[in-house]
């Protein structure tokens, strides 16, 4: 599987230099292509095949003249020669269905966006170092982990007063060596607590963050500056004010919620279990219920999912969720008996049957935790 990824390089005045120079050099290696096949093409209507073409760009390479052509590297000068070639056979191609197939035209200093392209099989990282061919390490920063992967089809770009470099990358399957320990994990999401959790029959409880006095303080806050608020006159200054305040504790709420989601998930991916089952969320009947609706939608429930789906699929963890039907909740889990007027409110699951005495949200678990066998 092939990825496209754009990397931010930052390099050093120095290597910048040689970027600059790069680009210099990979600018007038295809406007000097260009000229000699534009004028091979208006002499006999042919133009010279790309090997032709190398071979009479390295004896100019090889010239006293044109010596500092040597000062990049020949694979960037090679590719811009490749790049022409392939321009001028999709202007032969367009030109048997269109009347104004463009010629490929020539490179301008100020128009053209600054690029070339570097030899991908020298690209190499080290930590926060990229290594391309004759520039030397460069630092970086990039959204996805580039441990061991391959690199394509590399080319450097000077954007928006950024240098990039982008690439397709090969994402080799389980690039993330971690090994899995042998466990199912079953996980009951909900509102009171926003995941319990089932690992080889051990509970863990993440907690509602809502209902930790932090956010009960901000949320206060909120509905205070909220209040003022609505008593300010429309559009005047002090309304202005008041709005600001009130959308600044609310991203901050806002940002808090989607912290603790991601660091749950990441907690929940590093107990490294070989399966997850999760339910297959009556989120949508719950939704029906407002009091319930606001509150999932407060939790993110949704998010939550959605993460520890991505990052289990990325370490190798297999998901598994339980269809709609599966009674996880109404089960008891130590003898099977299934109770079919639980309600809400009961947070203690007690067995009529087998007289088993559980937590509501860890007896779910377990029998979520079940379905992985
Ligand atoms: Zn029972």
């Amino acid at each position: 599987m092939y990825e496209a990824i754009v990397i931010r390089l930052f390099p050093t005045k120095s290597q910048a230099k040689l970027l600059w120079q790069n680009v210099g050099t990979a600018r007038w290696t295809w406007n000097w292509g260009l000229s000699i096949q534009k004028k091979s093409y208006s002499e006999n209507e042919k133009i010279f095949d790309i090997n032709e073409l190398k071979r009479k760009f390295t004896e100019i390479r090889n010239s006293e003249e044109f010596k500092w052509l040597q000062e990049v590297s020949r694979q960037v000068e090679a590719n811009v020669l490749i790049d022409l070639d392939k321009a001028y056979r999709n202007f032969f191609r367009r030109l048997k269905t269109e009347k104004n197939a463009g010629l490929p035209k020539f490179k301008s200093k100020w128009k053209s966006i600054p690029s070339f392209c570097t030899r991908s099989e020298k690209v190499r990282v080290y930590e926060n170092l990229i290594y391309l061919e004759k520039i030397g390490r460069v630092r970086f920063k990039a959204q996805e982990n580039l441990e061991n992967v391959k690199f394509y089809n590399a080319r450097v770009k000077f954007e928006n007063g950024k240098w990039l470099l982008k690439c397709a990358i090969e994402v080799l399957p389980n690039k993330s060596k971690i090994i899995l320990r042998d466990l199912k994990m079953g996980i009951d999401v909900g509102v009171k607590s926003l995941a319990v959790i089932s690992c080889g029959g051990h509970k863990r409880v993440f907690k509602n963050i809502n209902r930790n006095h932090k956010m009960k303080r901000l949320n206060r806050q909120l509905r205070h500056h909220q209040r003022i608020l609505a008593r300010k006159q429309k559009s005047s200054k002090n309304h202005l004010k008041e709005k600001c305040k009130v959308q600044n504790i609310y991203g901050r709420i806002k940002r808090k919620r989607h912290e603790y989601i991601q660091q749950i998930a990441r907690k929940i991916i590093n107990m490294r279990p070989k399966v997850i089952v999760l339910e297959d969320l009556n989120i949508r009947g719950m939704m029906k219920n407002r009091h319930l609706a606001r509150a999932i939608a407060e939790q993110n429930l949704y998010l939550l999912r959605k993460l520890i789906e991505r990052k289990a699929t990325e370490a190798g963890i297999k998901v598994k969720f339980a269809d709609r039907f599966y009674p996880s909740s109404k089960m008891c889990s130590n003898c099977g008996h299934v109770k079919k007027d639980l309600k809400l409110s009961e947070r203690i699951y007690k067995c009529p049957t087998c007289g088993k005495i559980i937590d509501r949200d860890f007896n779910a678990a377990l029998n979520l935790e079940r379905l992985a066998y």
